[in-house]
């Protein structure tokens, strides 16, 4: 089994209105005292692994400098042991880097991109509060490519207000146009706290009117998304997670870990780790983050010990957000339990409802239990039958 680390950098240029990731504007000051902070979090944490996967996440850490990401990089990996074959990915924005940058994050050791893209329509950019044009999102595709990485991601969305299946397809078009090695496509969905559910629930907010007026149709959502399938599973692209696409041995080994409920410690604000049955989150609270570190005290904000019936539940929900599902076999011999026997009712119900099925797994002895194509466009119910 996998083990990976995840660091986290709540820093952003500019707050998009549908954000609600840990995360605030950037602030040098802030960020100084942040990264000092941070690399003490690491250093106390330093001897877990060897890891196989690092994830450097976000905010965005390329809104920090390069002499400041250098600096970060470096001290991750005099502090851990990484697997010969290892996958370090960094996060960046378009509008926050350039080829020097990103040269020296690929000469570091980071071997993998994620571009947060988002749309390749000005318009839509625009709307997300996004810091950067299509034109500039492009070109972080060609600059990744110049400064040397092999493995680049790209990170879209769909379902946003006024846009239609033109605007869309132009977008998934336009990507696979630069054939970076994954996409990922997410639902634009309004989270409590975001600007812009706080501009949908104002009943002052003149955009509201706007916003509401443009929003998107279930169907609309739905069309989208079968079209996605399609057509990135018709450019090369091997559908393996409810919104990730990659091109064959690409997928992404840090998330696959995640579904795969694999191991995982992390540093920074508001992250989260996995540990021997425990789970783990910092503090989100910046000033509590640094006060912790000033007054040497823990920076857990929350631990929770997953009890047995919550792992199986837990398991099987990560589990079938791939397209492959669960292998039946090897769950059962994970847990200890045949999982056919003990969600027999709920495995019922849903096959009826046409949500799920169980299929060979490709070796003729072995099945494994997936969601069908209706099932990924209904997953939440599915998801919920098994937390009961
Ligand atoms: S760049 Fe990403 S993390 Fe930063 S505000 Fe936008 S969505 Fe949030």
């Amino acid at each position: 089994m996998a083990l990976s680390l995840y660091v986290h950098i709540p820093f952003c240029l500019k707050r998009c209105i549908y954000c609600d990731f840990v995360s605030g504007v950037y602030d040098p000051e802030k960020a100084d005292a942040y990264i000092k902070a941070l690399k003490s979090e690491i250093s106390n944490i330093a001897g877990a692994g060897p890891f196989s996967t690092l994830y450097i996440g976000g905010g965005t850490p390329t809104a920090l400098s390069a002499s400041v990401l250098t600096d970060l990089i470096n001290h991750i990996f005099s502090r851990f042991q990484f697997e010969d074959n290892y996958e370090a990915t960094i996060e960046v924005n378009p509008g926050t880097i350039d080829k020097k940058k990103l040269q020296a994050i690929r000469s570091l050791g980071i071997n993998r991109i994620s571009i947060g893209i988002q749309s390749f329509n000005d318009r839509e950019l625009a709307f997300l509060g996004r810091i950067h044009s299509s034109q500039e999102a492009e070109q972080a595709v060609y600059s990744a490519r110049d400064a040397g990485f092999e493995n680049i991601g790209t990170d879209l969305i769909y379902g946003i207000p006024g846009q239609d299946m033109v605007a869309w397809k132009k977008t998934l078009e336009t990507t696979v146009m630069l054939k970076p090695e994954h996409i990922s496509t997410y639902e634009l969905t309004v989270e409590e706290g975001t600007a812009l559910y706080k501009s949908l629930k104002s009943p002052l907010s003149s955009i509201k009117f706007e916003i509401f007026k443009e929003m998107l149709s279930e169907e609309n959502i739905i069309e989208m998304y079968e079209h996605t399938i399609e057509y990135l599973s018709s450019h090369g692209y091997t559908h393996y997670e409810i919104s990730n696409f990659a091109l064959p041995g690409y997928q992404s080994r840090h998330n696959l870990n995640y579904w795969n409920r694999g191991e995982y410690h992390s540093a920074g604000l508001g992250a989260h780790s996995f540990i021997k049955g425990n789970r783990y989150c910092n503090t989100d609270n910046l000033e509590a983050y640094l006060r912790a570190f000033s007054e040497n005290k823990s920076l857990v904000k929350e631990s929770e010990y997953i009890a047995e019936d919550k792992v199986l539940s837990e398991s099987l929900l990560l589990g079938l957000r791939k397209i492959v599902g669960i292998n039946i076999e090897s769950f059962s011999t994970r847990y200890k339990i045949n999982v056919l026997s003990h969600y027999q009712n709920e495995i019922r119900e849903l096959q009826e409802a046409g949500l799920i099925e169980i299929v060979s797994s490709g070796c003729s002895y072995e099945t494994n239990l997936r969601l069908t194509r209706k099932g990924l466009l209904l997953s939440n119910e599915v998801f919920l039958k098994f937390m009961k």
